[in-house]
């Protein structure tokens, strides 16, 4: 079944964080290597700006948290609990309550942990693509240029996706796999693929 079909069909067509009905999509909870519906929510587009950052986050919005960090599917579990960190360190007591109400097992747990550390390297010193777009762990790029990859004797061609990217020490750097070979990347020459995607 395509993504979107099993998602919707999980989730009754809603918004599995806020309900909403409106203009839903799906967004793939990084890292993700390969996607499938396991790995993705199905969001609105309220709630998939403000997880993308692209809109300015709107705390109270984010109360629908307290009825969907229950929800039974792994990936919104996972998602709450980022989205709850993040409003925890903004200052909101009851982000934080929900948070120590929260259990996940371990393997979710470390999931969850991901996409918060990831959030944490943001802020310190944010690893940026060609077009000054904020890359974080688990996320999709292409190479705006073809690229020799010295030892492995290969060239890899411009427009390649390389997915589920690593951050490295260097803002500049990323690592990813690109023909099987995991190398390290230079940002300058990435563009990051839509974090959402329409299937
Ligand atoms: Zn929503």
């Amino acid at each position: 079944m395509p993504i979107k079909a099993a998602l919707t069909e999980r989730s009754n067509g809603c918004c599995e964080l806020c309900s909403s009905t409106n203009d839903l999509s799906i967004f793939e909870v990084p890292p993700v290597k390969e996607p499938n519906s396991d790995k993705s929510v199905l969001v609105c587009s309220t709630c998939s700006e403000q997880i993308a950052k692209t809109a300015e986050m709107d705390n109270n919005h984010w109360r629908c948290l307290n009825d969907s960090m229950w929800s039974q599917v792994p990936a919104v579990q996972v998602t709450a609990f980022r989205m709850l960190t993040r409003l925890s360190k903004a200052g909101e007591g009851w982000a934080q309550d929900l948070l120590d109400m929260m259990y996940m097992e371990d393997e979710q747990k470390a999931w969850a942990d991901y996409g918060v550390a990831a959030d944490e390297i943001e802020e310190v010193a944010p690893t940026r693509d060609s077009n000054g777009t904020v890359l974080v762990a688990g996320d999709n790029v292409t190479l705006i240029k073809d690229l020799e990859v010295k030892g492995a004797n290969f060239t890899a061609k411009r427009g390649t996706p390389v997915r589920n990217i690593s951050l490295t020490d260097n803002p500049e750097h990323i690592e990813g796999r690109v023909n099987g070979v995991r190398i390290v990347l230079l940002t300058t020459y990435l563009k990051k693929m839509p974090l959402f995607e329409d299937k």
